[in-house]
């Protein structure tokens, strides 16, 4: 251990966790718990993060309850699954839809701050990975170091995430990266992330 108490990694559920559903380059979320299927590099990637002991926070917008579109008992089954495959430490879910304007779904941040509260985390010193904009934007808005996890949909992009990768797995390494002793020294210069293109920060690649 040895790491700081205070920082946390706030994970999007899907695609970050599990798979998504994909229709005309648009991703939906799975539509039972048979249809969950988590992707192949998150056990190794939360394992990583969990050896350095940073806490496991799944902040998650699921409107389809909120609209009608799927039951509350389906969302619930499925988080019970993760929960018994993965170490997550907790499952914040905003069951609302934007017609609704409260303050927890992604980009807003309130989701994430009683996150920070209930397990005594700084945001600011803190990590989120997402695959959407809504994700990014919310960890932005708090000061997470904000990871995006590109699987080419074709919609609004995020705007300026610190890191593009390709998997929970790229980010999770990044993330231990980062928290070395000598990451001050050495961010983004390192052999490791000069090896791997998809660890290097965005601006690289943006516009
Ligand atoms: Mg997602
Ligand atoms: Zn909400």
């Amino acid at each position: 251990m040895g790491a700081n108490p205070r920082s946390g990694v706030l994970l999007d559920r899907d695609g970050v966790l599990n798979d998504v559903i994909l229709r005309g380059g648009r991703s939906y979320p799975p539509e039972s718990v048979e249809a969950l299927r988590i992707l192949p590099d998150v056990p190794a990637a939360l394992a990583l993060l969990k050896g350095c002991g940073l806490p496991l926070i799944v902040v998650t917008n699921q409107p389809d309850v909120g609209s009608g579109k799927q039951s509350l008992e389906v969302v619930e089954a499925i988080h019970d699954h993760l929960r018994a495959a993965l170490p997550l430490d907790s499952i914040e879910v905003c069951f609302h839809t934007d017609a609704d304007d409260c303050a927890c779904r992604k980009p807003r941040t309130g989701m994430l701050e009683a996150a920070a509260r209930r397990h005594g985390i700084d945001l600011r010193a803190s990590y989120l990975v997402g695959d959407r904009w809504r994700d990014i934007e919310a960890g932005q808005r708090v000061g997470c170091t904000t990871f995006w996890i590109d699987r080419g949909y074709s919609e609004k992009q995020p705007s300026s995430p610190d890191y593009r990768v390709s998997t929970l797995l790229e980010a999770s390494r990044q993330i231990l990266e980062l928290r070395a002793p000598d990451a001050t020294s050495n961010a983004g210069q390192s052999p490791t992330s000069a090896s791997n293109p998809t660890e290097r920060p965005t601006r690289e690649y943006s516009e």
